[in-house]
C-alpha cells in the first residue's frame, strides 16, 4: 500500500494533509525518514511525529488536566485538552466525562464508544473519586446527607462514599457525572468549595504530572470493558 494511504487509513488526517506531513520529513518507515507519498509499505513500522501508528487501533488515554484547560474539542480563545495531546489519533478521541475549566485531575479519552459508555453510565457502577478542599464545618449530619443522596434541582444523587481526609479535605466517590454535580453537592451542605480534583475513575488513579498524558495499559482499559 502507498505510504500516504496507510497513514490516512489510520485517520491521522486527509490524504492532502498526510502528503504534506510526509514531505516535511515527519514520517519514518523502519526508523528512516521517507519523503515520498507513493513509497510502498506492507508491515513496516511507520512513525508519524515519532509515534508508531497502526490503522484503526483502539486508543485509551489518561490525561491529567490542569485548571484553565477546557474539556472541549475546539475553542478559539482557550487551550483545550486536545491542544495538549500530541497523539496521532487525537482527532478521533472523545472524553469520558468532562471536567469544568476550574477543576483538575483525571480525564479518560478514547476512540472506543463502548469504553466511553461504560465509564460514564451510572448504571455501570463506576465510581468517580474527587478530592475536595473546602471552607466551613463538616459534620456527621452533612456526611450522612451525602451518603444517602442529595436532592439537586432535577435529580437526587445516588448514595456517595465519603471520607474526611483532614479538617478541610474530603474524598467523595460518586456514580454520576451531572452538570457541576460535585460543586452543587458541596454547596447544598453549606460548604465553600476551594479546590476540586478528580483523582480516580474506577480503580484507575491519576499517576502522571499535570498537563501530561499516557496510553492505558491493557489491564487498565479492560477493567472497564
Ligand atoms: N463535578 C463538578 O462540579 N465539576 C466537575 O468538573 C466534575 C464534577
Amino acid at each position: 500500500m502507498r505510504l500516504d494511504k496507510y497513514i490516512s487509513n489510520a485517520k491521522i488526517g486527509t490524504r492532502r494533509e498526510v502528503k504534506a506531513l510526509i514531505k516535511s520529513g515527519k514520517v519514518k518507515v523502519n526508523e528512516k525518514i521517507i519523503k515520498k507519498s507513493d513509497y510502498k509499505v506492507t508491515n513496516e513500522i511507520i512513525e508519524v511525529n515519532n509515534n508508531i501508528i497502526t490503522p484503526h487501533k483502539k486508543i485509551y488515554i489518561m490525561f491529567n488536566k490542569p485548571k484553565g484547560i477546557l474539556s472541549a474539542n475546539k475553542d478559539y480563545k482557550r487551550k483545550t485538552v486536545f491542544d495538549l495531546i500530541k497523539h496521532p489519533y487525537v482527532n478521533e478521541l472523545s472524553i469520558a466525562g468532562r471536567l469544568d475549566l476550574d477543576v483538575h485531575g483525571l480525564l479518560l479519552l478514547s476512540n472506543d464508544g463502548t469504553f466511553i459508555h461504560k465509564v460514564i453510565s451510572p448504571k455501570k457502577n463506576v465510581y468517580k473519586t474527587y478530592e475536595i478542599i473546602f471552607e466551613g464545618v463538616f459534620t456527621e449530619e452533612k456526611k450522612k446527607r451525602l451518603e444517602s443522596g442529595i436532592k439537586l434541582n432535577e435529580f437526587t444523587t445516588k448514595p456517595a462514599i465519603v471520607s474526611l481526609l483532614s479538617k478541610n479535605k474530603l474524598e467523595l466517590k460518586i456514580l454520576e457525572g451531572k452538570f457541576h454535580q460535585v460543586k452543587r453537592m458541596i454547596a447544598s451542605i453549606d460548604l465553600k468549595l476551594i479546590d476540586l480534583k478528580r483523582t480516580s475513575i474506577g480503580s484507575l488513579k491519576v499517576d502522571i504530572p499535570e498537563g501530561t498524558y499516557r496510553e492505558l495499559k491493557e489491564f487498565e482499559y479492560l477493567s472497564f470493558l
